[in-house]
């Protein structure tokens, strides 16, 4: 939010929030809000694998690279450890916010929001390559731990709160109290799965080959985890795979439905398995508090309704769910004193603690 200390401090400070997402990469800055929003995407040449393009520029890439060049998400591929790739992208980003000021000013605070199933060296990736890409402080963050945060739940107070983050490539599911997470899942089942599941129903039901993002669009209009209160239909497009020819065929919400099953199943057993594990204190204020959603693939149809058909408790979506990642890691760099114990530590030789 933009209020006039803020705009003030920005001035002469640069205050970073990014939330490294396996779909999305959002930059907050203090002062400023959200100004950047692009693919989590870096372009690379084959052999040597150095960084060409980044962001939304290497996006535009896919699917019409030269043989040489292939375009992949970091994130969610898993190559976030190789540090060339992983600074490209962090510095393209931190330079991108600083041609946002109007002056020069010192070398940023950054902090960074990194998936929770990381390995400790992709951490170290992200932490030296925030510092090599200009940095003067870095500071990494749990994603739904800023999540939490950027959707105002009290995660600092004694009583309980969760949040289930689905994003592109990663579900992860958290529950909060004192600062703390005290029992985490993250699967790697989310947004791009439930495309691929779209995908696959068209091919096995009507031998048609679709692409990526008609697939992600069929799921936006009418996908659907739950009943809708007035079923839908749309015109799937691709290629007949007996024909060779272009082809179209009208599905139902209902079949779309039926094709997510098993990714809505796999999200719904991974938050009744974090509850299960949850100390029962904190399983009856959640009973009070209910549970937090964030990340595009919670804005899936239905779904809300039927995790809380399921756990019994109440689910809802957070306000701007897409950005919570992002506000919360420009709350915590505003209040770095108070909320110091919520930042990832890092092993060995590091700055951080
Ligand atoms: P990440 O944090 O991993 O970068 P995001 O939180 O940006 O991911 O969410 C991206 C995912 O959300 C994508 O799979 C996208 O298709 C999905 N998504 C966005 N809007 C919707 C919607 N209205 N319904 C269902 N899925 C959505
Ligand atoms: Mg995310």
């Amino acid at each position: 939010m933009l209020n006039p200390l803020n705009a003030l401090l920005g001035l002469f400070s640069l205050d970073i929030g990014i939330d490294l997402g396996t779909a999305t990469t959002l930059v907050n800055v203090r002062g400023k809000g959200i100004i950047i929003n692009e693919p989590s995407w870096v372009a690379i040449d084959k052999k040597t694998r150095r960084p060409l393009a980044i962001g939304q520029q290497a996006r535009e890439m896919v699917g019409r690279t030269p043989a040489n060049i292939v375009a992949i998400r970091p994130l969610r591929d898993g190559v976030i450890s190789e540090f060339e790739i992983t600074e490209a992208m962090l510095q393209y980003f931190i330079h991108k916010a600083h041609d946002h000021m109007w002056v020069r000013v010192p070398r940023p605070r950054v902090v960074v929001g990194i998936p929770s199933g990381v390995t400790e060296v992709e951490k170290r990736a992200v932490y030296d390559a925030t510092i090599s890409a200009g940095a003067r402080e870095a500071y990494l963050i749990e994603e739904p731990m800023a999540a939490a945060i950027g959707a105002g739940l009290p995660i600092i107070e004694p009583r309980g709160s969760m949040v289930i983050d689905i994003g592109g490539g990663t579900t992860e599911v958290a529950v909060f109290a004192l600062g703390g997470i005290v029992v985490s899942r993250s699967i790697r089942v989310a947004g791009d799965e439930m495309d691929e599941d779209i995908m696959q129903y068209a091919r096995s039901k009507y031998n048609l080959l679709i692409g990526e993002r008609m697939a992600e669009r069929v799921k936006i209009a009418i996908g659907s985890a739950f009943p809708l209160p007035e079923e839908k239909t749309m015109t799937l497009r691709g290629r007949n795979m007996i024909t060779g020819l272009p082809g179209s065929v009208e599905v139902s919400s209902i079949e779309i439905r039926e094709a997510l099953s098993g990714s809505v199943n796999a999200i719904v057993d991974a938050v009744k398995e974090t509850l299960d594990e949850t100390p029962p204190e904190l399983v009856s204020d959640l009973m009070e508090s209910g549970i937090c959603m964030a990340g595009g693939g919670s804005l899936l149809q239905g779904l809300a309704e039927r995790i809380a058909d399921e756990v019994k408790l109440r689910v809802w979506v957070a306000e701007d769910s897409m950005t919570c990642v992002a506000r919360g890691a420009g709350t915590v760099l505003e209040d770095l004193d108070n909320l110091h114990k919520v930042l990832v530590g890092l092993q060995r030789g590091s700055t951080q603690h």
